[in-house]
């Protein structure tokens, strides 16, 4: 592949030259521990141990190293295990981490009750107002800004290329977790970002059928220290899981067209629905973000998150009444999901500053007949 090769294409092909020795032309499951060497030490390919590196698990690595413009990545079992193994390197006890005052729920989770325990600080700001984010820059030595964009379930919108200048002049990194857009819309590396996470279970896998998660770095010499780290506590994604996420990622860009449209229609069919109280989609000009989603983002995503008028009992009932959409966390899959963030998703954030509405529904808009879903959240409203 060549860096000129567009998004499409290096999807389908970066890292997945056919098989020199048969010619398949997916890579294979390479489902081994260890491999035969030539001589003490004379590996083939450089692979010893499949927790160290294997076939498969490269092929992705090198697929979404391409599909982010990142000089390395490094795939996991899960996104958490990957946001884990990238601040265990970057990090040290005694260095404060800036994080979003709606992140992902289990990201909380991992600051607020595993590596506070280990001396990480961590202070909650608004990532959409770079002002406050720059007075707290200002105000003590930070070593590393995270940032979603959009974020879950809120869908607001961060500027990336803001971020990354105002942490960068505090002698901080800027970290991206990237699951809601997929590398498809918005491309943080190249907005400035110093390295990018995903829950690849989500858009990436785009099928509901495998969880992982991945690291994505712009430097090669931060990659190789993540890789160390990967390497020392395990957490690598095994080589069927490998598989099927490359396997998701063929059709990324399809899909997530289809989301993406999808996804505008329903929220402007919410926007005029009588039930609803607030649409929160950064596709719709009213959101406070959109100028911004517009300038660093191909399209607006498949997530839809609104606010029922009647209140939270009512938000409940509707996330019980629908056909097509399932009732069920996670998000990015092919099958429309409808979710509770309160009492589902961010359950685990309730009574801190990051508790969700009660109100509050939030979709995963899928790529089913359009016309079918908005029928199903009518009769369910
Ligand atoms: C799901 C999710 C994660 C965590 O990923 P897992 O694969 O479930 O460990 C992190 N960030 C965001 C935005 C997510 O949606």
């Amino acid at each position: 592949m060549t860096s000129q090769d567009g998004f499409e294409t290096l999807a389908i092909h970066a890292g997945q030259e056919p098989d020199p020795l048969t010619g398949a032309v997916v890579p294979p499951i390479y489902q081994v521990s260890t491999y035969k060497q030539d001589g003490v030490g004379g590996l083939r390919g450089g692979y010893e141990y499949s927790r160290s590196a294997n076939p498969t698990r490269t092929a992705l690595e090198q697929c979404l190293a391409a599909l982010e413009d990142g000089s390395a990545a490094l795939a996991f079992a899960s996104g958490l295990a990957a946001e884990d193994c990238l601040l265990r390197t970057v990090c040290s006890a005694g260095d404060l981490v800036l994080i979003p005052d709606d992140a992902y729920g289990g990201t909380y989770r991992l600051f607020d009750q595993v590596l506070a325990g280990w001396g990480l600080d961590y202070s909650v700001v608004p990532m959409s107002d770079l002002a406050a984010v720059r007075e707290q820059l200002a105000a003590r030595p930070v070593s590393c800004v995270w940032v979603e964009t959009p974020t879950n379930p809120l869908l607001n919108i961060a500027d990336i290329r803001g971020l990354a200048q105002a942490a960068h002049e505090a002698g901080a990194m800027l970290v991206v977790d990237n699951t809601f857009a997929s590398p498809y819309l918005q491309q943080p590396l190249r907005l400035g970002a110093d390295a990018v996470v995903h829950s690849t279970t989500k858009y990436l896998g785009g099928h509901s059928d495998v969880v992982g998660g991945a690291v994505v770095v712009a430097d090669a010499e931060l990659a190789a220290r993540i890789a160390f780290t990967q390497n020392a506590t395990g957490s690598v994604a095994g080589p069927f899981d490998s598989w099927l996420t490359l396997r998701g990622i063929k059709t990324l860009a399809a899909r997530m067209d289809r989301h993406c449209r999808n996804a505008l229609r329903i929220a402007q069919m919410l926007a005029e629905h009588p039930a609803v109280a607030e649409v929160m989609y950064p596709g719709l000009p009213s959101h406070p973000g959109h100028k911004i989603a517009q300038e660093q983002m191909r399209a607006f995503g498949g997530m839809v998150s609104f606010r029922m008028l009647a209140g939270e009992e009512a938000a409940v009932r509707t996330c019980g009444r629908t056909r097509l959409f399932t009732l069920g966390e996670s998000l990015g899959g092919v099958e429309s999901l409808i979710e509770h963030p309160h009492r589902m998703t961010h359950a685990s954030v309730a009574g801190s500053v990051l508790e969700v509405p009660g109100d509050l529904i939030r979709l995963s808009v899928g790529i089913e007949d359009c016309d079918d879903l908005i029928h199903d959240l009518r009769q369910a409203l």
